[in-house]
């Protein structure tokens, strides 16, 4: 079983999709049974999310601001 350590460390590879099979299936795993490392997964997901529409676009949508704003309050 993965520890939170390790979730952390390797939850950019597990979003970008670089993993193989049997990393991937112990980071969905540990996803399952850990409430901590689910919220930081989203939050990893979310940046690079507005990352990308940022590179895309001059004015962050209406959205985007919105999930900012979620994000920053629950990081607090
Ligand atoms: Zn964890």
């Amino acid at each position: 079983m993965r520890t939170c350590e390790e979730f952390a460390h390797d939850v950019t590879d597990y979003i970008d999709g670089k993993m193989t099979l049997g990393p991937r299936m112990s980071m969905i795993l540990h996803a399952t049974i850990c409430s901590s490392c689910r919220a930081y997964r989203r939050q990893i997901e979310l940046v690079r999310n507005l990352a990308g529409e940022l590179k895309t676009s001059q004015e962050p949508t209406e959205e985007t601001v919105d999930e900012l704003a979620e994000l920053f309050t629950n990081s607090q």
